[in-house]
């Protein structure tokens, strides 16, 4: 079986195509289609000076930047394989990952090289980005040493190797399928504007399957990848408006923390160019959807997916208008189905388990795990509803459902409606044991800055809008969430505290 990476296709047509373009920004500097073609080549000989050879792993762990960028397609150019690694895992993890994945070098930002100390002596160490001297040796020394000249052709494609989040235990390595020529990410493009040729900028991790997905099509596209290696909200619109970004891939909290800039701030930046923010990664609360589309106009889609299963869904800033709690619907090539436990159909307006069939599907766990697959749909792990207008609602993942007193709890509309009370920032709800109802409710609540807000006003605004066994009964106010590197939150953490 055959793989291939879309990474070095995009670079290497672009070069051909529009050599001069700038192909990435990033904080040092420019570099041009044509640059990053003949950058990676010499890499790619850097790389097999160090003994790396089709068929073996090139783990990267990188904040955006051309670092990483540079360093997965010019492991493709050798036919190698490319496991992206979160840059929130701790060094037991990282040593797990790159154990799991036989890697037999490790590009890594010089800040994250405590996170190696216990990695396995077999991979050897290369630093992406350096704040300081290092001993070690370096992208750009690999690139200078190389010769320049097109690398030798791999009699193999390499695969790329993306990890969950983890958000319910151990990170789990996902063999991604080469999309198939153009169709997968043109599917995407069924319900997301992306022009060609324009500037791009992901904000959402690349290690991430949704930060990874805004640089495959960014290169498809021909556009120019404007990276940062940390997100702040202000340098986002300062970014937007400095290099007229068409288009911005975030997850939902960077929205969050935009809307929270003072006033004067947000309205400091031109931020005209701007037609597109997709977000995904975790659920967007509807207050924030709401409310980015009033400040920022239609521009925003909310596109539902998974590691496993690419994306299943998007919402349009029409839907999410008329819905702002709303996926949408599935995109081109992509069939959604709602499920019982018997895998049966549920009637429209029930929740259900949601299955997915597209050409995305990921082919297995690299332990060899799998996911479930019925009639040959994927299940997502979530679980939906369909409005009457078609829309599809995603309700929560199957295991966070919460039981209480026998009714059945989705922590996310409990969340919705709480972030919606003036007063609140964000809000988390989870499932803690209880004698008398085998499951209650407790809500996580962050106040906005200066906010007087106590327990009984949370639970007043849930009652007033929630059936009474939404109502949390534990309310505990937190000066943060905590979140993982992509920014989704996370509740075992707060379950344990
Ligand atoms: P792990 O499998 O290790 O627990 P994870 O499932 O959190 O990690 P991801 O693939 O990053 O890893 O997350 C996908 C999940 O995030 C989806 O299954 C869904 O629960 C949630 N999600 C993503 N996008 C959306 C969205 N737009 N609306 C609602 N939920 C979303």
């Amino acid at each position: 079986r055959h793989w291939q990476l879309t990474l070095p296709f995009g670079y290497l047509v672009g070069a051909a195509r529009h050599p001069d373009r700038p192909a990435i920004v990033d904080e040092l500097g420019s570099l041009s289609y044509a640059q990053v073609a003949e950058r990676t080549a010499r890499l790619a000989a850097g790389f097999a000076g160090m003994g790396v050879r089709a068929g073996d792993t090139v783990a990267v762990l990188c904040r955006n930047h051309r670092g990483l960028v540079e360093a997965a397609v010019a492991t493709a150019r050798l036919g190698a394989h490319t496991a992206l690694l979160n840059t929130g895992l701790s060094a037991t993890q990282v040593a797990a990952v790159l154990r799991e994945q036989d890697a037999s070098l490790v590009v890594a930002d010089a800040e994250f090289r405590p996170l190696l100390r216990t990695a396995p002596r077999k991979a050897r160490r290369v630093i992406a980005w350096q704040d300081g001297p290092t001993r070690s040796t370096t992208l750009a020394e690999l690139i200078a040493a190389a010769p320049a000249g097109p690398p030798p052709r791999p009699d193999r494609h390499g695969r790329l190797v993306v990890l969950t989040s983890g958000t319910t235990g151990t990170p789990k390595g996902a063999r991604r399928p080469h999309p198939r020529g153009l169709s997968a990410p043109a599917a995407l493009l069924s319900r997301i504007p992306l022009r060609h040729g324009r500037p791009l900028l992901v904000a959402a991790p690349l290690f991430h399957t949704w930060g990874l997905a805004g640089l495959q099509l960014g290169l498809v596209l021909g556009a120019t990848l404007v990276l940062r290696r940390r997100f702040d909200a202000e340098r986002l619109l300062a970014d937007i408006a400095g290099h007229r970004v068409d288009s911005v891939f975030a997850v939902p909290v960077m929205l969050q923390r935009v809307l929270e800039l003072p006033h004067e701030i947000r309205h400091a930046h031109d931020v005209s160019s701007l037609r597109v923010v997709a977000c995904s990664g975790s659920a967007l609360p509807a207050p924030v959807a709401a409310d980015f589309q009033r400040r920022f106009g239609p521009v925003l889609y909310n596109v539902y997916g998974s590691t496993e299963v690419s994306w299943v869904s998007v919402a349009t800033p029409a839907e999410l208008r008329a819905a702002p709690h709303t996926a949408g619907r599935p995109p081109v090539g992509t069939r959604v189905r709602l499920l019982d436990e018997h895998g049966r159909p549920v009637p429209a307006g029930q929740p259900g388990r949601i299955f997915v069939a597209n050409s995305m599907l990921f082919e297995g766990y690299t332990d060899g795990a799998a996911k479930e697959v019925r009639q040959g749909l994927m299940a997502t792990g979530d679980v939906g509803r369909l409005e009457p207008s078609g829309l599809l609602a995603v309700v929560g993942r199957d295991d966070e459902m919460i039981i209480s007193g026998g009714e059945n709890v989705y922590p996310r509309e409990v969340e919705d409606v709480i972030a919606g009370l003036p007063g609140v920032r964000e809000a988390a709800v989870l499932g803690v044991p209880d004698e008398r109802y085998g499951q209650r409710l407790a809500a996580y609540v962050v106040r906005a800055d200066g906010a007087e807000l106590d327990a009984d006003a949370v639970r007043g605004h849930v009652r007033e809008r929630l059936a009474r066994f939404c109502v949390p009964r534990d309310v505990v106010f937190l000066d943060a969430l905590p979140r993982n590197a992509t920014g989704k939150v996370l509740k075992r953490a707060l379950g344990t505290d």
